[in-house]
């Protein structure tokens, strides 16, 4: 059987780097089982979702590496949903429920306080038919539970019933059925809650791998009982841990925190965000992979810990450097072009500037420093302007070879007795206008004599 994976996100913002992460396992999951990957998006809540968070979504995937084999849209499949509903209420096991949210509220409060746990009591399967006139009658409509299969022969009497599964993540995890309520899988409206839309889908699909967050675990139990319920084989399931910020909270599509797009517009490479959602709070070391390929060699689901990492937006800086450090003129010519920075020169200043870069656009500056001069000159005390003009006087005469700053700064130590920093930095002011950057010995060259001396405090 094919490996089949889906990324389900509801369009309702723009995707952060914990959807990324799910997304990530999916892709790099199917990349490893030469499998297919699903985009589907669960937009059955018609009011929140919104068409350009799902392109905005495809956007931020093709911008990871992760190009889909389809995309399905829930809000196009609500048949498949209606038919799914009406096998299981022919089957019994979906039942009609005619309480308000201020009544269940009121009757999990009463079996609080008598020490029972505050699952729902399935009340509505006790009711009369005259009582079922009764509220439709008032204008009540029911909305719709799922029976749990936790009882032997009266449902209400459920009794411990364990749903088993092996994850992919977690290994063996274990929900108890009793422990939970009917979940309402259609409500009063007719609109679907996420839970059977998901089952009909992922059976529909072929779905074989179901990797999700572990915010879904208790779902799964009640999800491979509707599976069962509609005699198909469950999936395989694996549950990834959850990032959160610096300070513990969870990331949320609403507030836009850590989006990838925001990530995107600071520089960050898409492969700087790519290896650290994928390998954050795992055991392997974070380290920048160069593409998709490399990073799926180190992605080992069970090597996932179970509880929630946290996610340093600082290290997104590290592994940008390290792959501005690492990358080719090849690779970066098409976007140093597009900033303006081509020609014989582009290529040895990316090899120059390269090291010393936060992020790709950095470039830039470097290229106007090289082209205009400091874009803020230095402020120089007197002894160091004697220092530089002395320095500028035995400046070598044209043509230059590879050498050519050793020559000069051979030459400036003989005639002004300096060396180390008060030789280089008053140096390193004049050319660039800043304390630090690439080697001189790679920007002198670029400058050229005329541009050197044009740098004369
Ligand atoms: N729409 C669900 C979510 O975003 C999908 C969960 C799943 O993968 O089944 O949490």
């Amino acid at each position: 059987m094919t490996v089949t994976v889906r990324f389900a996100p509801s369009p309702t913002g723009r995707i952060h780097i914990g959807n990324a992460r799910t997304a990530l396992f999916n892709w790099l999951f199917a990349m490893n089982n030469k499998g297919r990957f699903i985009q589907r998006f669960d937009d059955t809540d018609i009011a929140r979702s919104k068409q350009e968070y799902a392109d905005s979504i495809l956007y931020d995937l093709h911008w990871l590496g992760i190009f889909p084999d389809v995309t399905e849209y829930q809000s196009r499949r609500f048949d498949i949903y209606d038919a799914a509903v009406e096998r299981l209420k022919a089957a019994r096991v979906l039942y009609a429920c005619y309480e308000t949210p201020e009544e269940l509220d009121l009757r999990r409060k009463v079996r609080r306080t008598r020490g029972l746990p505050p699952v729902y009591g399935r009340e509505a399967l006790t009711l009369t038919p005259e009582q079922v006139a009764e509220y439709q009658a008032d204008g009540r409509r029911p909305h719709w539970r799922f029976l749990l299969p936790n009882f032997t022969s009266d449902p209400l009497q459920p009794e411990r019933t364990e749903v088993h599964w092996n994850d992919l993540v977690r290994g063996e995890e274990t929900v108890d059925l009793a422990s939970l309520s009917d979940p309402v899988l259609v409500r009063e409206d007719g609109t679907y809650l996420y839970t059977l839309p998901s089952v009909v889908d992922d059976i529909e699909m072929g779905v074989s791998h179901v990797i999700r967050g572990d915010d879904h675990v208790t779902n799964t139990g009640v999800q491979i009982a509707i599976f069962r319920a509609l005699d198909a084989e469950p999936p395989v399931f694996g549950h990834h841990n959850l990032l959160t910020t610096v300070s513990g909270e969870g990331l949320s599509k609403r507030s836009g925190a850590l989006s990838i797009e925001s990530l995107r517009e600071d520089g960050i490479e898409p492969m700087a965000v790519a290896s650290l959602a994928v390998l954050v709070g795992t055991s392997e070391n974070v380290t920048a992979a160069h593409d998709l390929n490399e990073l799926a060699g180190h992605f080992d689901p069970a090597a996932t810990s179970k509880s929630a990492s946290k996610f340093d937006p600082d290290e997104l800086f590290v592994l940008n450097r390290t792959l501005m450090h690492h990358m080719s003129f090849e690779e970066a010519r098409d976007r140093l072009m597009v900033l303006g920075i081509s020609g014989d020169k582009a290529e040895p200043l990316w090899m120059a500037v390269r090291g010393n870069l936060d992020r790709l656009s950095d470039a830039l500056a470097w290229w106007q420093i090289l082209s205009d001069g400091p874009q803020e000159p230095a402020e120089f005390s007197g002894e160091d302007r004697d220092f530089l003009n002395q320095a500028f006087d035995v400046l070598p005469e044209e043509p230059w070879n590879g050498t050519v700053w050793k020559d000069w700064t051979g030459k400036i130590k003989e005639a002004t007795g300096r060396k180390g920093k008060p030789l280089f930095m008053p140096l390193r002011l004049a050319l660039t206008g800043r304390t630090s950057g690439p080697e001189l010995s790679d920007l002198l060259p670029l400058m050229g004599r005329e541009g050197t001396l044009a740098r004369r405090p």
